[in-house]
């Protein structure tokens, strides 16, 4: 039996702030930039910023206009957009040298095209600045607004990734505004734009969902086109947050991996620590720079 109510000892990580990192953050504060990686404190980050060159940049704010239940980002009325964000993101990957580099975004549901435009610009400006690194980009469901889609698709991104987040009985009770069916249209609609741009999303464990409700998911991502998948353990990040259901065992881990490769997927990551942008460089092919 996997059960365990109380964190694991394979969760226990001591966050590793070397010079590198702090050489980083000193970066990130200069460039009034936000990384996912810093503000979910993700334990990935010393293997993420220093050995695998990746970083996810959380443009648009830090203040989002849904307030999901698992998720620690502040929720308010967000700033005015900041155009010169764009540049300020490309200059930092050139100085990071980054591999790989996902765009995220908080919701912006304040803006008639949920910030598609800057997100696009984002893309646009890393590609002038380093062409040989591979962008990956990781909106919200824009509403299900596919004009902003289209606008988001004009970076060319080498992923489009979007997450599911849960499975489809505790989507209402997990995510704030996004409906289940809403995200699998928009990774679908994605193929439709771009069928050569892989898609992917991800889910968190450790809600209260069942494992025959993951399988599920994985079918209803496989069935609108999804290529590849990442599993992770979901973590309570205040006390304010929803609870964590269980902790799965790393072993359940490595038999999700299987069961989502057997359903087609081409790529999956599955463990305790995988976040949506984990090894996310291994996913992609590499861009000759020009
Ligand atoms: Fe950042 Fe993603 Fe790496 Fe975590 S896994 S440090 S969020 S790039
Ligand atoms: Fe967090 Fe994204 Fe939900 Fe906003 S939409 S609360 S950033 S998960």
């Amino acid at each position: 039996k996997y059960e365990h109510v109380k964190k694991p000892e394979w969760l226990k990580v001591k966050i590793n702030t070397n010079k590198s990192y702090n050489r980083l953050k000193t970066l990130m504060r200069e460039k009034n930039l936000n990384t996912v990686c810093e503000e979910a404190k993700c334990p990935n980050i010393h293997e993420c910023w220093s050995e695998r060159q990746t970083a996810t940049f959380m443009i648009l704010g830090d203040t989002c206009t849904r307030g999901c239940r698992f998720c620690a980002v502040k929720t308010g009325l967000p700033n005015e957009l900041d155009w010169g964000e764009p540049e300020r993101v490309a200059e930092s990957v050139e100085i990071m040298g980054l591999k790989h580099v996902v765009v995220t975004a908080v919701a912006r549901d304040d803006l008639k095209d949920g910030g598609a435009a800057v997100f696009a610009e984002t893309v646009k400006a890393i590609r002038r600045k380093m062409p040989s690194t591979t962008v990956e980009i990781l909106p919200s469901d824009m509403k299900g607004d596919y004009q902003s889609l289209y606008t988001l698709m004009e970076g060319d991104p080498d992923i489009f990734n979007h997450n599911i987040e849960t499975v489809r009985r505790l989507t209402k009770k997990v995510r704030a505004i996004a409906m289940y069916d809403r995200s699998l249209q928009l990774l679908e609609r994605v193929k439709e734009i771009a069928p050569d741009t892989p898609t992917k999303s991800s889910i968190m464990v450790g809600l209260g969902e069942t494992k025959e409700e993951i399988i599920e998911t994985m079918d209803d991502l496989r069935a609108h086109k999804v290529d590849i998948m990442a599993i992770g353990q979901y973590l309570q990040p205040t006390k304010a947050h929803l609870n964590v259901d269980r902790y799965y065992h790393p072993d359940e881990f490595t038999e999700l991996k299987a069961i989502a490769l057997s359903k087609g997927f081409k790529h999956c990551e599955a463990g305790p620590m995988v976040r949506s942008s984990y090894h996310a460089d291994e996913q992609v092919n590499e861009r000759s720079a020009q």
